[in-house]
């Protein structure tokens, strides 16, 4: 039977609670499916800072680096936001975890369940039916990480620099990640940039277009970004696959998540330069925070955490049929009305973290 290692870091908040139930979903999906899940837990973030006094101690990443995907939740809270920028969880654990790992690529499907328009802040007949876009997101290049980088003083006054930069190979690299994305779903991929103004996105076009060539499945079309953000509210159900680079990725997915109507549904996937037999590995973890407002109450949706499972299987162990089988399920048991409190509407089922967990296992079965 083939066997995997996953790193679990639950970490804080919430972060427990969803992770339980993702966890009691891969149980249940490891024997349908005839594979074997080896999970080992290890603290990151506040709880990590609490008891090793540090975000990210040793022992995660050995962890981390003898498994073949992380499963992670969420890290930080108000009892650590006193402490140094540098020493805060998100900051001292997810981007050293990202460097660690060289997470290049970062997906996040925004999915509107068709029960679930009413909750998207887009008026319901642009979205009828519910839409299914997947954000494909560079992370490590652009003005981000680019230099020069920094602040200094010109004739009396302060100067700020940031850089954009890309080379080819980076462009490429992103792009292979989405065209193989597109081919897995409806074929159509929508890439970004700006190249009205920017030499990057001449370069970006340039690049994305020269590769398409070994996709000739998938239709590739380019937008502006501008124009990127005003469509994407407009029509969204018209977009399939979405590619972008760092900083015009970051802005667009936080729009396309907030289109769905709900954080707590939202998985995201960010994959690494390192290649398995199966996939990529990958680091795994909802779209959402810790959500201190309701951590403990045993009342956060688990979704985002039972997908972030699913894309788990699917690009990093290439399990693509039990990874289905989760998406399936989740969608019957929203289809059956149960909700939490985040998507709750009149006529429907509120129920807790863990009734939900039991709503989806039952559907898996
Ligand atoms: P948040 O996503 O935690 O919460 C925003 C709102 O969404 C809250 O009202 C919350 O209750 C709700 N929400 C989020 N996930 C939910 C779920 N699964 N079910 C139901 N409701 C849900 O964002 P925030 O309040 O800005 O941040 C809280 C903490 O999380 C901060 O310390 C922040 O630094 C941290 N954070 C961590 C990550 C990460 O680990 N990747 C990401 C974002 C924020």
């Amino acid at each position: 039977m083939q066997s995997y290692k996953i790193a679990v870091l639950a970490g804080d908040g919430i972060g427990p609670e969803v992770m339980q139930e993702a966890v009691r979903v891969l149980a249940v999906v490891q024997k349908r499916f005839s594979f074997q899940l080896e999970l080992t837990e290890a603290r990151v973030g506040g709880a990590a800072i609490d008891h090793d006094g540090e975000a990210l101690p040793p022992r995660t990443v050995e962890v981390c680096e003898q498994s073949e995907a992380i499963l992670f939740g969420s890290v930080g809270g108000p009892k650590w936001e006193a402490l140094p920028p540098n020493q805060q969880p998100e900051r001292a654990a997810l981007l050293p975890l990202r460097k660690h790992f060289q997470l290049f690529a970062n997906l996040r499907p925004a999915v509107c369940f068709p029960n679930l328009t009413h909750a998207s802040p887009v008026k319901e007949e642009l979205i009828a039916g519910g839409f299914n876009v997947l954000c494909v997101r560079e992370l490590t290049g652009g003005l981000y990480f680019g230099q020069p980088k920094g602040t200094h003083m010109e004739n009396g006054e302060a100067v700020a620099v940031d850089t954009m930069i890309y080379k080819q190979s980076e462009i490429e690299r992103i792009a292979h990640i989405a065209f193989k994305a597109a081919q897995g779903r409806s074929k159509k991929l929508t890439s970004i940039d700006k190249a009205n103004v920017l030499e990057n996105g001449v370069l970006w076009r340039k690049t994305v277009t020269a590769l398409s060539s070994q996709y000739p499945d998938v239709r590739l079309n380019h937008l502006y970004v501008d124009n990127a953000a005003m469509q994407l509210i407009r029509d969204p159900r018209g977009f399939d696959v979405v590619l972008a680079e760092n900083l015009f990725g970051d802005i667009l997915s936080d729009e396309m998540a907030m289109i769905t109507g709900s954080l707590g549904m939202l998985p995201s996937a960010s994959l690494g330069t390192k290649e398995l037999a199966s996939g990529r590995f990958g680091l795994f973890e909802p779209s959402g925070g810790t959500a201190p407002d309701i951590a403990g109450k045993g009342i956060a949706n688990p979704i985002a955490q039972i997908l972030s499972a699913a894309m788990l299987l699917r690009y990093s162990l290439g399990q693509h049929a039990a990874a289905d089988a989760i998406d399936a399920a989740v969608r019957t048991a929203i289809d059956q009305g149960f909700r939490t409190g985040d998507i709750y509407s009149e006529g429907t089922q509120r129920v807790g973290t863990r009734a939900m967990g039991d709503a989806i296992i039952a559907a898996l079965s």
